[in-house]
């Protein structure tokens, strides 16, 4: 298979300008003559779906929730990056460009890059006007901090909740498409499979999971947009529903599956506490802003914070990078956070986590301001904890975060599919090995309101397209498949509760493909993780009926579908012999630790292809070509 990126011609400035030129379009009487699934209602899918019905397609939009306001980016903290330059720092399009690109550690396509960057400044015109009440500065301009791997500030935030503000945003624009008929909403559905039809895209499966029905939805596309799938790790900072099943079964139709070892570990998040636990919570990288990282300088130190004097303590972050200080990207954060707690300068009951202080900002600024900035991060950690953030230090360590892999897209955000494009966190996208703090809402609202919109077009414009209805018989194979393997979960009636095999998983794969991966590791987790899969399906226990709300068969499925993909993260890991962003090869390292990347040999994205069970994929590559930034060692101090 030859991957085509569709990548056009021209300067890197004028790129997207001239394909929207050169797109085909879809004449406005006409677009109502098209039929669009959007599955997913985030920040990517609830923009899309609304910008789509605002254009005049039908759509029709899927999500897990009782209502998109529930969808994962609801979660999102610390804000949202765009160039606007309000600071005057000398920030630009091309430093937004060149800042992603290098944080990515030269890893992802130039052409979508800067494409982002161009789009990044309307997507706060945008929100702005839907009034999303972004910080402001005391001249009335709109606020900005700083993020990692940047030396400007260029994020834009609503206090610690700014998904939660431009979720409503989205939301809102996605209610009134509804109102207006544009849109037919259906919450509480599970996508369980893609129907092709000649080779497209053209209608998806879904579980009620209210009443256990299944029920077939036809289309002339389809756009997923269901996030990311760090909950591979069971541990993540995601939402509890945060799962891989629509990008996985779509990947089992033929979808390519890119980079799927590039995990992002988030530096600053609340340390875990026991074995109890389902979930794990960031404390946003915003405060890095703020607060100073540091360890007791001697290992084996157990004194608490406030009896350790300054001499004492070893702001490694501060030292070993004083250009960036505080504000390395995450993947430098968080493999400086290991190896100080490898080194026995861990602090807590546990060991496993280093200091975020306050103290200097609280006595330069004051607590109002502070509290200002922070006042809902502050008080998350302090009811979660029992500690109070402004008299000690926080302590926090890394979790898994964020997934920079996904389903392989073109430069239209279409998969290897036609018909089926992928949108937000569920493409491999933009970021490389390793995404920059805020940069993630960016991307997932420049796909939704500002790139799908004319590719869509392009598409449905330029594409012949049959009539189908959902009783062509890939609709009955699709939704035969599924009931199957429903019924194949609940006969299993094991021991083991599904919960069980998750966390059983996430120890795996945080202990041999996280934060630091060997070949060793990784060849022995592969091992492990066939035989947990083997024991899943003799041993699971799924208990309750089909026909019926039941939140043990709908996380059966997915877990069923983790233990598959994780393999594949596995091989992707095996196959990439090098270190780059997040994805760690503790044989690949610079004398200084950094992460050794190998552009000879590596320098492209792995496109995975399924191939039938029992078969190992096979690995297609798209080269990466720099024209326009000089690959180097990334260097933050
Ligand atoms: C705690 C936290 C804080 C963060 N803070 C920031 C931040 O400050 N800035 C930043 O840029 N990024 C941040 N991120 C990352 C960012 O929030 C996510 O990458 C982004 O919100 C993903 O948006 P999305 O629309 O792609 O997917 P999601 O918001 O994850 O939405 C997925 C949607 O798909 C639906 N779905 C999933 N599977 C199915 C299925 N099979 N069938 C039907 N529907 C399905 C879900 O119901 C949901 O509606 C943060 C992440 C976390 C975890």
């Amino acid at each position: 298979m030859q991957l085509n990126a569709h990548i056009p011609g021209g300067p890197l400035a004028q790129k997207w300008d001239r394909h929207r030129f050169e797109l085909k379009l879809v004449n406005p009487a006409n677009k109502r003559k098209f039929d669009i699934i959007v599955v997913g209602t985030g920040l990517a899918g609830g923009s899309a779906a609304a910008s789509l019905a605002e254009l005049g397609y039908n759509v029709k939009s899927f999500c897990i929730q009782d209502t998109p306001r529930r969808a994962h980016s609801i979660a999102a903290q610390g804000g949202i990056n765009a160039a606007k330059n309000y600071q005057n720092e000398g920030d630009s399009i091309w430093r937004l460009f060149y800042d992603t690109v290098k944080g990515g550690d030269f890893r992802a396509r130039e052409a979508n890059v800067y494409r982002l960057a161009q789009i990044s400044n309307e997507i706060i015109d945008q929100c702005v006007a839907q009034g999303v009440p972004f910080a402001r500065d005391y001249g009335g301009l709109l606020a900005n901090r700083s993020f990692g791997g940047a030396q400007v500030s260029r994020t834009f935030y609503a206090r610690g909740q700014t998904g939660q503000q431009l979720l409503l945003g989205a939301y809102s624009a996605l209610m009134r498409q509804v109102t207006e008929g544009r849109v037919i909403m259906f919450p509480r559905r599970e996508m369980l499979d893609i129907v092709l039809i000649d080779g497209q895209a053209r209608g998806i499966i879904v579980r009620n999971l209210v009443t256990g029905e299944t029920e077939r939805h036809a289309a002339d596309a389809v756009v997923l947009c269901t996030g990311g799938y760090g909950n591979v790790f069971f541990l993540s900072t995601n939402a509890m529903a945060s799962n891989v099943t629509a990008a996985y079964r779509a990947h089992k139709k033929g979808a390519l599956f890119a980079n799927p070892c590039f995990t992002q570990i988030h530096p600053t998040c609340i340390p875990v506490h026991g074995t109890y636990q389902s979930k794990l919570t960031l404390m946003s990288e915003s405060l890095r802003n703020d607060g100073r990282v540091w360890v007791p300088l001697k290992p084996g130190d157990t004194r608490r914070p406030e009896e350790i004097p300054e001499e004492e303590r070893d702001y490694y972050l501060e030292n070993k990078y004083p250009s960036f200080g505080n504000l390395v990207p995450r993947d430098v954060a968080s493999r400086n956070a290991k190896e100080q707690c490898d080194r026995d300068k861990g602090v807590g009951d546990t060991h496993l986590a280093v200091y975020l202080d306050f103290k200097d900002a609280i006595q330069r600024d004051g607590r109002d301001v502070i509290e200002k900035k922070y006042g809902n991060l502050f008080q998350m950690y302090h009811k979660i904890t029992a500690e109070n953030p402004y008299e000690t230090p926080m302590m926090i360590y890394p979790a898994v975060h964020y997934t920079m892999g996904g389903l392989w897209v073109d430069y239209n955000l279409m998969s290897t599919v036609p018909g089926l494009f992928v949108l937000g966190e569920a493409n491999f996208s933009d970021h490389g090995a390793n995404r920059l703090g805020a940069s993630a809402l960016m991307q997932g609202l420049a796909d939704g309101y500002f790139v799908i919109p004319y590719t869509i077009g392009g598409y449905l414009a330029g594409t012949p397209l049959k009539p189908v209805t959902t009783d062509h018989y890939e609709f009955k194979n699709a939704d035969l498949a599924i009931t199957e393997m429903t019924r194949k979960l609940l006969a299993v009636d094991g021991s083991r509760t599904v919960d069980d095999f998750h966390r059983e998983l996430g120890t795996i794969m945080w202990d041999y493909c996280g934060m630091a991966r060997d070949n060793e590791g990784l060849t022995k987790a592969k091992g492990m993780i066939r035989e947990l899969r083997e024991e899943f399906w003799r041993n699971v226990t799924v208990p309750g009926k089909d026909m019926d709300f039941n939140q043990s068969l709908e996380r059966a499925g997915r877990v069923a579908d983790f233990l598959e993909f994780a393999e594949l993260m596995i091989l992707d890991g095996l196959d990439r012999q090098e270190s780059c962003g997040g994805h760690f090869n503790e044989a690949y390292q610079t004398d200084e630790n950094e992460a050794l990347r190998d552009d000879e040999n590596f320098c492209h994205v792995s496109a995975w292809e399924y191939r039938e069970a029992g078969e190992e994929p096979v690995m297609h590559k798209e080269p990466l070509v720099f024209e326009n930034v000089e690959l180097t060692q990334r260097s933050y101090k």
